[in-house]
C-alpha cells in the first residue's frame, strides 16, 4: 500500500494516475480537478523531470517497509513554528545551555497550551502574577477561537476562493508582462527582446442596479452652480419624485461662469434670472414680495428689502427673529456676517429700531 502510494507520487503531478488511490487522489472520482498547489493549478509535464523523480522515489518505494503512514505533517509544521518562536533560527542556540529548556517549553505549550508557564512556575514556588495569569489564558482563548473558525466550511471555502483568485491574477499579470526571469537567463545566447507590456485594464464605471431592502420614497435631485469652484454659489435646485417636483432658480452672489452658463443655460442680469434665455423667478424674487408690507410703509426702502431677500430672509424670518429676541433678535439676523466676514444685510441701528419698533407695533399691548 505505501509502495504502491510513493510510486504514484512520480504519476500523479503529471496526470497519470494509473496508480493512485481513492483515499486522497481526488482525480480519480472527477477529471476536471484541478492541482491545488501547482502553477495555475496545472499538471507537470517535463518528462525529464519525471524520470529524476521515479529514480529518487523507486528507491524508497523499495524500502516502503520500513516506512509507516503518519497522517498529516500539519501537527509537525505547527510544532516547528512554535520552535522557530522560542528559538529563532538567526540566533545561535545550538550552544547555548539555554536550548534544551526553550524545546521543552515548546513541547509544554504543544501539549498543554499557553498556560503550561503557570503551572512551572506554581511547581518551583513562584507565585505566576496577575498580567502573566491573563495573558496565558487570553492567548489559549485566542488559539481556540482561531482554531474553531479555520475549522468552519465558510473559512476553508474562503481560503480556497482566495487562493484561487490569486493564482488567476498572477498568471493575467505573468501574460500581461511576459517572461521576466528564468532560471540561466543570463547564459542565454539571444534572451528574449520581448519586453512590451500589455496595459493594464482600465476601470469602465459600470451600471450597478440599486436594490433597496426597505420600501423608500424615492427622491431624485440635481442642482446647478456658477461653476465647479467649491465656493461656488447655487443658482438651481431641482427635485422630483412619486409625489411631485419642485424647482427653484436662486440669485447667486458670484458671477456665472462662461462654461457653467454654457453649460446651464442660467444667467444673470442686474437682478433678473434667465434660464436658455426666458426669465425665471428667482428665490430672492419669491422672497420680495413677502416684505412689501415694510416697504409700503415706508420702514425700510426697497434696496434695503432687495439685500433681505437676497440673503435668504422673508418677513416671516424677521417677525421670527423678533418674536425670539426682541429687538436684539433683528439686530443679530441683519447683522451676521458670512464666511468672507460680508454682513448680512446692515448693522445700521436706525433700520433696526425702524423694523422692531414696527414688529412692536403690530403686537396687541399686554
Ligand atoms: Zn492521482
Amino acid at each position: 500500500m505505501i509502495k504502491q502510494s510513493i510510486l504514484a507520487l512520480c504519476d500523479h503531478p503529471f496526470r497519470q494516475h494509473q496508480s493512485c488511490n481513492n483515499s486522497w487522489c481526488k482525480f480519480l472520482d472527477n477529471p476536471n480537478e484541478k492541482f491545488s498547489s501547482l502553477p495555475h493549478g496545472k499538471p507537470l509535464s517535463d518528462g525529464a523531470l519525471q524520470n529524476a523523480l521515479r529514480s529518487v522515489f523507486t528507491t524508497y518505494a523499495g524500502n516502503a517497509g520500513k516506512l509507516s503512514s503518519l497522517g498529516s505533517t500539519q501537527q509537525n509544521e505547527s510544532f516547528n513554528r512554535i520552535v522557530a518562536s522560542k528559538a529563532p533560527k538567526q540566533q545561535h542556540y545550538s550552544s547555548s545551555g539555554s536550548l534544551k529548556f526553550r524545546i521543552a517549553a515548546c513541547v509544554a505549550q504543544k501539549n498543554e497550551g499557553n498556560k503550561f508557564i503557570l503551572d512551572v512556575n506554581k511547581n518551583i514556588s513562584v507565585s505566576p502574577g496577575y498580567f502573566t495569569q491573563r495573558l496565558a489564558v487570553l492567548r489559549d482563548l485566542q488559539h481556540r477561537k482561531r482554531k474553531a473558525i479555520a475549522n468552519t466550511y465558510k473559512f476553508k471555502q474562503r481560503r480556497r476562493n482566495l487562493k484561487s483568485t490569486r493564482h488567476q491574477k498572477l498568471a493575467t499579470k505573468e501574460v500581461r508582462e511576459g517572461v521576466t526571469y528564468s532560471s540561466g537567463i543570463g547564459l542565454e545566447d539571444h534572451p528574449s527582446d520581448d519586453i512590451e507590456e500589455i496595459p493594464s485594464p482600465s476601470l469602465q464605471p459600470a451600471y450597478k442596479m440599486i436594490e433597496w431592502t426597505t420600501k423608500v420614497n424615492q427622491i431624485f435631485f440635481d442642482i446647478e452652480a456658477t461653476g465647479l469652484a467649491r465656493n461656488s454659489h447655487i443658482t438651481q435646485i431641482s427635485a422630483t419624485s412619486d409625489k411631485g417636483s419642485i424647482n427653484t432658480y436662486v440669485l447667486p452672489k458670484k458671477p456665472i461662469t462662461p462654461k457653467a452658463q454654457e453649460i446651464t443655460g442660467i444667467k444673470v442680469e442686474g437682478s433678473k434670472m434667465f434660464c436658455n434665455d426666458k426669465e425665471v423667478k428667482s428665490k430672492t424674487k419669491l422672497l420680495l414680495p413677502t416684505l412689501t408690507p415694510l416697504t409700503e410703509k415706508k420702514i425700510i426702502i426697497s434696496r434695503t428689502a432687495n439685500v433681505i431677500a437676497a440673503s435668504g430672509m422673508s418677513f416671516s424670518h424677521l417677525l421670527l427673529s423678533y418674536a425670539r429676541d426682541g429687538r436684539q433678535g433683528i439686530e443679530d439676523v441683519l447683522k451676521e456676517e458670512d464666511v468672507n466676514g460680508k454682513v448680512r444685510v446692515t448693522k445700521s441701528k436706525k433700520i433696526v429700531d425702524a423694523i422692531s419698533d414696527f414688529f412692536k407695533s403690530l403686537k396687541p399691548e399686554a
